[in-house]
């Protein structure tokens, strides 16, 4: 879904007003991504020139394009914006390509809705309602395992259906699972089989911007009929409208409106409808009404399978052990891994050396120490079981016998200190239990460690050896 972005103007700013804006968008981007990043990827660049409202850049390798369009245009395009109202979209380009071929392939980007990074009147690009769909999250290239298989399939299942199957199709999972992956694969696969469907996919947050927009500009019936004359609405990240009443009513009217036409709706969020904090009942049960699929943590299985996948399509040689050590370092979630990944092969190519283990260790270092130190709610339940002596199926049963209930009580007290899993996530993993269980057991600890110091030691200790 590439935009059009032809601007009016052919000007060509002086040499040095590009170079001071450069400047400026460096030094932006610079304290955004790190030294190290920058001077990697962005020291390189050189800017060309401007050409009807194209800034282009030129870097020298292939590898270097690919990266910089993979993780800094977007960016870079908004950045640019700012600070040059010429310029709508950015290219960037191989040196030694554009100097041999006449006709050059490129890659674009939209300069998108930029307009949300806060500074209000200052653009005035053609807004689209859709968001560009990033051009590697289609299904081939989503890989499949047990924790994401459900979801996958019924994320295909709509992409192919020619009438609604189910409405909505609820997503939920933890952050870099996937989730967005998913519903662009949807929007990427239906633009190709049936180009005359429209298609809306952009996230909760630019959905309550526009409807706010629309508000103050007094254009809501507009609003709605964009909303409202699509075959398929994606919205991503629900979340983000919980608590937010008027986005939330709004939402539901459309909702409401596009299901009773029979249009397909997909959402996602990061936690199921029933666990959305500050959404309102109605609004759930309607999201509960069609097909909830969650995609669970991934599996050392998944993460060997992903990373397998992408080296792959990198074309460099990675040791098989490289990536067994990444899949089994780096399980917070895939963009982790991913970044991971991607960081050592950069590396290795910047400093023309092989990839091997100690290279990987060193320069994932402090990636590695991260995910080193997060402990999961399955180890500490086993750690306290163990320390207590006490059966691990004891954490998620109903007995209540104080011999367990406070070992239980002590678990769920360190999965709020170790981890950042919500009250109602911990009390899931504690056999399905309420929040306010988790709350009570949290208070209750905090009371006995300062009534009873050799509780206090255990609980310690406890924190010690999870977090060692
Ligand atoms: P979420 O929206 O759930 O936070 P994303 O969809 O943005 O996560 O995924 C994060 C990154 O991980 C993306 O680059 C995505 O392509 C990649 N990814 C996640 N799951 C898979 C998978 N099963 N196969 C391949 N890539 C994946
Ligand atoms: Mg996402």
């Amino acid at each position: 879904m590439e935009k059009d972005q032809t601007a009016a103007g052919g000007k060509t700013p002086s040499d040095t007003s590009l170079s001071t804006q450069w400047k400026a968008v460096c030094g932006l981007l610079r304290a955004e991504i790190g030294e190290a990043s920058y001077q990697s990827w962005l020291k390189p660049m050189t800017v060309r020139e401007v050409v009807d409202g194209e800034l282009r850049i030129s870097v020298p390798t292939r590898f270097m394009r690919d990266w910089i369009i993979a993780h800094y245009l977007d960016r870079l395009c908004e950045l640019w914006a700012d600070e040059n109202a010429e310029v709508k979209s950015v290219d960037v380009y191989i040196q030694s390509e554009r100097e041999t071929e006449t006709a050059p392939s490129r890659i674009k980007t939209s300069s998108g809705d930029a307009g949300f990074s806060g500074n209000g009147g200052s653009n005035n690009y053609r807004v689209d309602i859709s968001a560009p769909l990033d051009q590697r999250f289609t299904f081939e290239q989503f890989v499949v395992g047990k924790p994401n298989e459900f979801a996958y399939a019924a994320a295909r299942r709509i992409a192919e259906a020619s009438k609604v199957v189910f409405n909505p199709l609820f997503l939920y999972g933890g952050v870099g699972l996937g989730k967005t992956h998913l519903m662009q694969a949807i929007a990427w696969h239906i633009h190709e089989r049936t180009p005359e469907r429209t298609v809306i996919y952009l996230s909760a947050e630019k959905f309550m911007y526009r409807f706010i927009r629309a508000l103050r500009e007094k254009n809501t019936v507009d609003f709605k009929e964009q909303f409202r004359s699509v075959d398929v609405l994606m919205v991503d990240d629900v979340q983000f409208i919980s608590g937010k009443e008027s986005t939330q009513e709004e939402f539901f009217h459309t909702f409401n409106s596009l299901v009773d036409q029979g249009r397909q709706i997909v959402l996602s969020a990061d936690k199921s409808p029933s666990d959305l904090e500050g959404m309102e009942e109605r609004l759930i049960s309607r999201l509960n009404y069609g097909l909830v699929a969650d995609i669970h943590a991934t599996t050392y299985e998944l993460r060997l399978g992903i990373l397998h996948s992408k080296a792959e399509k990198m074309s460099v040689e990675i040791p098989q052990k490289v990536l067994e050590f990444l899949a089994h370092k780096i399980t917070s979630n895939v963009r982790e891994l991913e970044g991971g990944l991607n960081r050592v092969v950069a590396h290795a190519q910047l400093v023309g050396r092989e990839i091997t283990l100690e290279t990987t260790q060193d320069v994932l270092h402090d990636l590695l120490r991260a995910n080193d130190r997060r402990v999961t709610i399955e180890e500490i339940q086993k750690r306290v079981s163990a320390h207590f002596n006490i059966r691990v199926s004891d954490m998620h049963s109903a007995r209540r016998a104080r011999s367990v209930a406070r070992p239980r009580q002590v678990a769920m007290y360190l999965a709020k200190q170790l981890t950042a899993r919500s009250l109602p996530e911990i009390g899931r993993k504690f056999g399905g239990r309420d929040h306010t269980t988790v709350m009570h057991a949290v208070k209750k600890v905090d009371e006995l460690r300062e009534q009873d110091s050799s509780f206090a030691e255990d609980v310690e200790l406890l924190r010690r050896m999870l977090e060692g």
